[in-house]
């Protein structure tokens, strides 16, 4: 027993340092690449009408300051990863969270203990965490003149987040416990259930009940974009009536579109800082490429993936829980159903780092696949323009590094995007 507990804890530990070296090797090339192509705009975007040198180093500077920034918080993450596990926080706030069986003995029960671990574990992770969200807001982004959040509504916003989080998670965290209590040996997979049809509700809640509690969404307005906008869908077949405009401004000056929800909740999000930049034709091209994820069925291949990753979750979760080593290895004696699932969340980024490059790979592929449908229902260079000016307006880096973009990026980086876009264009004419 003792031999295989010092086993899993080296494992651990092992991955823990690996994973660490593989994000300060990415970080070191990424840096090192931005740097090297600093004083050049790369093709196509050095056309006229591209982006100009300026704001070329405004993203480098930008970048580089993610970077350095980023590194340092990674640290205290890790830290803290370690305070919870190896150093014993998550085993002392077990001890405190059992204590309150003995104050309320008629609520007395595994749920109670589970739900105030809960609630102790995010107050401290939320306060922990502060410090980052407040210097990204409040110096990067005001630095790089993004920032439209004031103090009033980041503290406005921390209390509703927390509102939401506990209004939807505590239910469903008590649903999971009283499982876990009742249904002892099968509750993993009943769980599983549980949780994707929680998803899918939460995705269908999503655009009518939770966004407008954040913000403002109003029709998009008559004139030449909605004309082109419903031609545009008109012609792709598609019976959207939902296109709305969201106050995005009110936090940011970065610009962003997105699809959302299912059945009568569905709806075509634009952020109003992109309605303010971008022509009707380009906005039409951006739209084809998100009518492109619709078609091409990106949205439902990314639920499946994200049900068949949720299966294996629970799948693990049921055997460990029912191995001590596993709670010892990573710090923790005293074993709770809530104490359970709380260290499985904690540490299973820590072994699932490695597989962070696959889900992008397949998410770069749907984006080069929705820009194919895009090219084909819109001018690609209208979707080259609108992406010019959302990487000038985002300050996104043009000239990330091809094994940091590789492991990290969803996307494709913006020149190969151009480019294969470019080549579709001039296939055509
Ligand atoms: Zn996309």
């Amino acid at each position: 027993m003792e031999l295989t507990v010092i086993w899993a804890t080296k494992i651990f530990l092992a991955f823990l340092f690996t994973r660490t070296l593989v994000q300060a090797y990415l970080d070191l090339r990424h840096q090192r690449h931005i740097w090297i192509n600093r004083k050049q705009v790369p093709a196509p975007f050095d056309r006229s009408g591209g982006i100009g040198l300026e704001d070329h180093q405004k993203a480098v500077t930008y970048s580089m300051e993610k970077i350095k920034t980023g590194k340092v918080f990674r640290t205290v993450h890790l830290l803290i990863l370690l305070a919870w596990t190896l150093a014993g926080g998550l085993e002392l706030f077990t001890q405190w969270a059992a204590k309150a069986n003995d104050l309320f003995p008629s609520l007395a029960s595994p749920i109670l203990e589970g739900l105030c671990l809960f609630i102790l574990f995010s107050l401290v992770e939320l306060l922990l965490n502060l410090p980052e969200s407040i210097y990204y807001t409040f110096v990067i982004e005001a630095k790089f003149g993004f920032n439209r959040t004031t103090p009033k509504i980041f503290v406005i916003d921390l209390f509703k987040g927390l509102a939401v989080s506990a209004v939807i998670g505590l239910p469903f965290a008590s649903l999971l416990l009283w499982l876990m209590m009742t249904f002892v040996g099968s509750w993993w997979w009943i769980g599983f259930i549980c949780t994707t049809l929680f998803q899918v509700l939460l995705i269908w809640a999503y655009p009518t009940l939770i966004a407008p509690l954040f913000n403002k969404f109003t029709p998009l307005e008559e004139g030449e974009t909605k004309a082109q906008i419903e031609d545009l869908l008109e012609k792709t077949k598609l019976p959207f009536k939902g296109l709305f405009v969201m106050d995005a401004s009110k936090r940011t000056a970065h610009g962003n579109a997105y699809f959302t929800g299912f059945g009568k909740a569905r709806r075509i999000v634009f952020f109003d800082t992109l309605l303010k930049s971008l022509s009707p034709a380009e906005m039409r091209a951006i739209l084809a490429h998100e009518i492109g994820h619709y078609k091409k069925h990106h949205l439902i291949k990314g639920l499946l993936i994200s049900i068949v990753s949720t299966f294996i979750g629970f799948y693990l979760l049921g055997v460990l829980a029912e191995w001590p080593t596993f709670f010892i290895a990573h710090g923790v004696k005293t074993i709770t159903l809530g104490g359970t699932l709380l260290l499985f969340t904690l540490v299973a980024p820590v072994y699932t780092f490695f597989f962070v490059p696959l889900g992008n790979l397949i998410s770069r592929k749907h984006e080069y696949e929705a820009d194919q449908f895009a090219a084909q229902h819109a001018d690609p260079e209208d979707l080259v323009n609108g992406l010019i000016k959302l990487y000038r307006e985002n300050a996104s880096t043009l000239t990330p590094d091809p094994v940091y973009s590789a492991f990290y990026y969803s996307h494709p980086p913006a020149v190969e995007r151009a480019r294969a876009l470019l080549s579709k264009s001039s296939n055509h004419s």
